[in-house]
């Protein structure tokens, strides 16, 4: 299976085109190997250009993009992800998802649209987002051979045991989204404390938390190079299980991202 870098910059709402760019050349110069961004997300031509400025071969970088939900009848499917491979500036991207089972979106059809878009070259695979378990059952049994992961909210407010669990039994990576609540994690006591343990930021105790369980992948969103750097340096943090118990015993349930077309 493709292994999907553990560690990726997320884009959403970095819609200053400067701002994006730079964000997208920080990163990849820094050491990230993957990129996260959207049709969605009006940025795909920033995102491009910080690709473009960086020096990183193509190659050595995994990027991801996805089809919104008003794009997802089959024709539109490859049209629309055309136009996203050539707003990036690149050949191909290693990842397109279904961003969330909605709209257009028809297990078949638009899957089988997906897979073609495999077979002539402009995705490497296919990835699922915002998908409940029984979605990615079905999602499993039309392009088994293809789908790579399913990305959701994750972080130690939204633990999701129950879809990684599913992920695991498919061999699909769960890739975490808003794997900082949004900025929520900072003011959890738990994380705190862990925090100071180890004389390293709140971001940084969440990201690892998230990256040290098998088969998590996290996407944090930052646009400073210090925020950039911060979520970086998570790679060398290594939590104890008393760590790892004190934030898995959080027992919350909040969802940041929960539009009336989610499927739950
Ligand atoms: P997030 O990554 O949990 O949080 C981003 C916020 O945290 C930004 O305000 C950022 O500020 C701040 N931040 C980042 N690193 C920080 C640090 N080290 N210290 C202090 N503040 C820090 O939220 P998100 O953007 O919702 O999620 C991440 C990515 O997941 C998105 O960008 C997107 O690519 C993806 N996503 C996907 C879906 C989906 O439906 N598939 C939904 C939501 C998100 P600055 O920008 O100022 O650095």
């Amino acid at each position: 299976m493709t292994d999907i870098p553990k560690l990726g910059l997320g884009t959403w709402q970095n819609t200053d085109p400067e701002e994006c760019a730079k964000s997208v050349e920080t990163a990849l110069n820094m050491g990230y190997r993957h990129i996260d961004t959207a049709q969605a997300y009006e940025n795909e031509e920033d995102v491009g250009k910080g690709l473009e400025d960086a020096d990183v071969d193509r190659e050595d970088y995994f990027l991801a993009s996805k089809v919104w939900i008003d794009q997802l009848a089959p024709e539109n499917v490859k049209a629309s992800t055309k136009e996203s491979v050539e707003k990036l500036g690149v050949d191909y991207v290693d990842l397109m998802y279904v961003h969330w089972p909605a709209g257009d979106y028809s297990p078949q059809e638009t899957l089988k649209a997906f897979k073609e878009l495999v077979h002539s070259g402009e995705i490497r695979n296919i990835g699922v987002s915002n998908f409940t378990p029984e979605q990615l059952d079905k999602a499993m049994e039309i392009a088994p051979k293809h789908i790579i992961a399913n990305q959701v909210e994750m972080h130690p407010l939204l633990q999701q045991e129950e879809l990684l669990e599913k992920c695991r039994e498919h061999d699909v990576t769960l890739v975490a989204y808003s794997p900082l609540a949004r900025g929520e994690v900072f003011d959890v006591p738990e994380i705190q404390e862990v925090a100071e343990k180890h004389d390293v930021s709140e971001a940084q105790v969440s990201l690892a938390w998230l990256m040290q369980k098998d088969g998590v992948v996290a996407i944090p969103k930052a646009s400073s190079e210090e925020h950039i750097r911060d979520n970086y340096e998570a790679l060398d943090l290594e939590l104890d299980d008393e760590d790892v118990q004190k934030i898995d015993s959080i027992d919350r349930e909040e969802r940041m991202v929960d539009p009336g077309f989610a499927p739950w």
